[in-house]
């Protein structure tokens, strides 16, 4: 059998040709393209204003600047992530903090999180920024933890990098009722790609103002924005320190034409996950929960094992050509957050959660024989090796 990734994009002649067109046009970087992609991601999670920029870690890190974190701040998140939703607080010298994840759902545990910020409020570090972090493109619990940050009085950023397509209380993940911003990824992993790409979603004018300067370099054209008289129809202020955090107008074109199909994506993923369920519930599997008031998205199917011979099977899919994967390794073992002063085992859900997960392959153009091939190899494995 053939390699069978974890993820993988799906591009059709149509997302070739959206490219191609722009290569023969006048723009390169940012152009048209960017504002009809930004349009379209407005129109279809409902979000007043979209900000394209190179990869979700931008969006992250202009998204901490606008929402002005400092090196006084303490920034916090779910140590069950891709390291960019801490790091984002350490480009701005934030302190980063974890909370524990929920054993059902792998998102933040929203009764940790009261209880830290009770523990905070006391001890004055209570935190400026929660990211919260829609692992696996299931939605965390965002009416209480929004509840919590009219308590507490901290900003909330959804890294909704898995979770383009899901939904929350029947409104599209994006639309960003229950925070400030809200990140979008568009990795080819992911459920939409532009190749590199990202983009940050939000209803405040205000936020988004600062996010589009931050883009590119914190420069502004606009003649209300500026501090000094213009000196001629050239001028242009710096008025901010920004980034060059620009997509190219091509990205865009295929953004937005991979945004068309983003729920078709989602329904074959879903195709996927009723099959994997089907298939593994009579083995000693924990398989993922998804609720009702949700939508998952389904960028990953985390399956947990036995801690004791996670690595066994791994190896052995890996050995049998399929790509399984972990998602993720807890950010705080990494050697670089150890420097900063974590414990190895600081969240013990997190812990627990990290030494028995197995992330199967998913994804729209997943062929079906490599999913068949991937049920018959893991049956194969617990029919034979383990006693059930
Ligand atoms: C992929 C991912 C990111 C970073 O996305 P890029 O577009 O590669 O920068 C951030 N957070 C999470 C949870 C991710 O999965």
């Amino acid at each position: 059998m053939k390699y069978i990734p974890y993820g993988h994009q799906s591009i059709d002649e149509e997302d070739i040709n959206a490219v191609v067109q722009v290569l023969k046009s006048d723009w390169l970087t940012q152009g048209p393209n960017i504002e009809f992609f930004e349009k379209a991601l407005c129109a279809y999670t409902s979000a007043k204003f979209a900000v394209a920029v190179a990869n979700a870690t931008a969006a992250l890190h202009l998204s901490c600047i606008a929402l002005g974190l400092t090196s006084e701040d303490y920034l916090w998140t779910s140590p069950i992530t891709f390291v960019a939703s801490a790091n984002c607080g350490l480009y701005c010298n934030a302190k980063v903090d974890f909370v524990d994840i929920e054993l059902d759902t792998y998102n933040i545990d929203v009764d940790v999180l009261e209880e830290k910020l009770v523990f905070a409020e006391k001890n004055g570090k209570l935190p400026k920024i929660v990211v919260v972090v829609h692992f696996a493109g299931h939605s965390c619990k965002m009416e209480a933890i929004k509840k919590l940050s009219m308590r507490f009085g901290f900003y909330i950023i959804e890294d909704a990098s898995h979770a383009v397509g899901g939904e929350y209380n029947n409104v599209k993940v994006g639309a960003s009722v229950y925070s400030d911003i809200t990140i979008f990824s568009f990795h080819p992993v992911k459920i939409i790609t532009t190749g590199e790409g990202g983009a940050a979603l939000t209803n405040n004018v205000e936020l988004y103002d600062k996010l589009k300067k931050l883009r590119t370099h914190g420069i502004t054209k606009n003649v209300n924005e500026f501090v000094n008289v213009a000196d001629g129809p050239w001028y242009y202020e710096q008025v901010d320190l920004g980034y060059n955090y620009r997509m190219t107008d091509f990205q865009a074109a295929l953004g937005a034409n991979q945004l068309k199909k983003t729920d078709r994506f989602v329904q074959k993923r879903q195709e996927i996950f009723a099959y994997y369920v089907r298939s593994f519930a009579k083995y000693d599997i924990k398989l993922p929960t998804i609720r009702d008031n949700v939508v998952s998205a389904l960028h990953l199917f985390p399956i947990l094992v036995d801690a004791k011979r996670r690595r066994e099977i791994f190896e052995e899919l890996l050995r049998l050509n399929i790509g399984v994967n972990v998602h993720y390794i807890p950010v705080y073992k990494q050697p670089y957050y150890q420097r900063l002063g974590f414990p190895k085992c600081y969240c013990p859900n997190a812990d627990q959660y990290y030494a028995c997960t197995i992330s199967l392959p998913i994804y729209a153009s997943l062929p079906e024989e490599a999913l068949a091939f991937v049920v018959r190899s893991l049956s194969t494995f617990y029919e034979c090796n383990v006693a059930v």
